[in-house]
């Protein structure tokens, strides 16, 4: 174990990363910080000892954005304070660990809701930023970022404190920048009013993929929020047929008559647990396509104004707690792209070819995005995005994925990176053509090139500065026995 750089008063200790995937692992030392100058000192250090760091937050990305072999991998969820906090406006200053689960639970009861909820409540703010996550609202209100006034950024050369007004290049490139741009230390988010905890839920039956992009061209603007659930495995006449639900937060008029307090309660539990070594084989053509099967059958052809809450509606994967292990001990990739509109054959295409190769994913979903935000990496722009998982194994899996990344980047589309585990590298420019003005601010705030991830290496994100070489330092060996008594205390 390398422990050399453990600043003074930072935990730091060897462990074996993934992201939620499963797939990938690395060995890096994680220091877990507490504070804003816990992060400062802990970069400081880094930085003048010469090695690669990176942040992470819950791991919810599902690939190696938040790992980086042999380098310091800043645990932030620690750092989970609420430092302001705006009850009239709703603007709420918090640690960059506090995660999306706390926020909801402190401001919901106060009639607050996060801007953006991705499908898990699990992830960091700053998780959410350095990706800039994506709901089923960005067709009505963009993406993270876009909701984000102000950060306070810990670089190799100090703490900057940028917004779009304030150093807006600077503040667009950690948007989506996957934590390669600084630290997020903390920020301000403009959250949104709501009345009740409630959502009032419009479901309906899509005969197939065709009938499903009608409605929701059709009709998406009427909500705030859409997302279809997509049969990858139906065929024929019924391929890519789908359960589109729809809906907005609840009015107090919706609600039975509750007092503000009551519809205002939120108190999600997980109700099961995933065993650490579950069955194996749980998840395979026959049993997705009988759950398939059994979801479409179940939904409604039409149903409108049902109330749903947050958790069920947002979230209803957050129920049953380690639920990625059911993949096994390979783990499993999600794909996500985006194409833009016009391009809904490549999204058939898509859809065919899972169907035709019996590619059983459990989870697909399909959104339709709004335009993009100013940020050069930020995933979304202005089409359709499909997310799908598959377990790894089967041998036709990585050339499919790659024949599908060649499809998707000819439509001029983009995977998501904070998915991602497997791209190619010669396809990141193609997908991300504003590469070359994201690095030159990059290099701007990092010119010894500090910032380093497992996935940054696998897609020559940023050019290699010079190797990073083991700390040559004095105080060296004293802190390498502190650090190794911390790690054996703490495991
Ligand atoms: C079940 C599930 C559903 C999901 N649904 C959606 C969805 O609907 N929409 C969507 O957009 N995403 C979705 N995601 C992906 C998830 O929102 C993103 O991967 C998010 O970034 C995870 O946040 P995290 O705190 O877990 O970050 P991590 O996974 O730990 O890290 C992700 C990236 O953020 C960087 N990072 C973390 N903290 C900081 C910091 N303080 N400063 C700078 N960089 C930092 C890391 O270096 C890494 O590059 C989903 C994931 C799961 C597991």
């Amino acid at each position: 174990m390398n422990v050399a750089t453990a600043p003074d008063g930072v935990g730091i200790s060897r462990r074996v990363l993934t992201g939620w995937g499963r797939t990938a692992p690395s060995a890096c030392d994680v220091a877990t910080v507490r504070s804003a100058e816990e992060i400062d000192q802990v970069l400081a250090d880094a930085a003048e000892a010469g090695r690669s760091v990176v942040a992470r937050g819950l791991a919810r990305s599902y690939g190696d954005a938040a790992q980086c072999a042999g380098g310091i991998v800043v645990d932030t969820t620690a750092f989970d304070t609420v430092l302001e906090a705006d009850l009239g406006t709703g603007l709420v200053r918090v640690g960059a660990g506090t995660s999306l689960d706390a926020l909801m639970r402190a401001f919901v009861p106060r009639g607050w809701f996060v801007p953006v909820s991705p499908g898990t409540r699990y992830v960091t703010v700053g998780g959410a930023i350095a990706s800039d996550i994506h709901g089923k609202n960005h067709h009505r209100d963009g993406s993270f970022c876009s909701h984000v006034t102000r950060l306070s950024l810990a670089t190799p050369s100090g703490r900057v404190e940028v917004s779009p007004d304030d150093d807006a290049d600077l503040f667009w490139a950690t948007a989506g920048g996957m934590g390669l741009t600084g630290i997020v230390v903390d920020a301000t988010l403009q959250m949104i009013p709501v009345q009740t905890a409630s959502l009032r839920v419009d479901t309906e039956r899509a005969t197939n993929l065709d009938d499903c992009i009608a409605r929701m061209t059709a009709r998406d603007a009427e909500y705030r929020y859409s997302v279809a659930w997509i049969d990858c495995l139906a065929r024929g006449s019924k391929m890519g047929r789908a359960v589109l639900t729809r809906g907005d937060h609840a009015g107090l008029e919706d609600v039975a008559p509750a007092g503000s307090e009551e519809a205002l309660r939120f108190n999600p539990v997980v109700r099961a647990q995933v065993p650490v070594t579950p069955p194996s084989g749980l998840l395979n053509s026959v049993t997705v396509a009988a759950f398939n099967e059994l979801w479409f059958r179940k939904a409604p052809w039409l149903r409108t104004g049902e109330l749903q809450s947050i958790a069920t509606f947002f979230h209803p994967l957050d129920g049953v707690g380690a639920w990625n292990r059911l993949y096994g001990p390979r783990g499993f990739v999600q794909y996500q792209f985006v194409v833009p509109f016009g391009a809904e054959d490549t999204l058939r295409d898509v859809v065919t070819q899972l169907s035709d190769r019996r590619m059983a994913s459990f989870v697909t979903v399909l959104k339709r995005f709004g335009p993009g935000n100013p940020g050069p990496l930020s995933f979304p722009v202005e089409g359709w995005t499909l997310a799908f998982d598959l377990p790894v194994g089967p041998a036709a899996l990585g050339p499919l994925l790659d024949r599908l990344d060649e499809t998707v980047a000819g439509a001029g589309g983009r995977v998501y990176l904070a998915k991602d585990a497997r791209l190619r590298p010669e396809l990141l420019a193609a997908m991300y053509p504003r590469l070359p003005e994201w690095r030159a601010t990059r290099n701007r705030v990092d010119p010894a090139g500090v910032f380093v991830s497992d996935l940054s290496r696998r897609l020559g994100f940023v050019s290699s500065p010079a190797p990073r070489l083991a700390p040559r330092r004095t105080r060296a060996r004293a802190k390498t026995a502190r650090a190794a008594t911390q790690m054996n205390g703490s495991g």
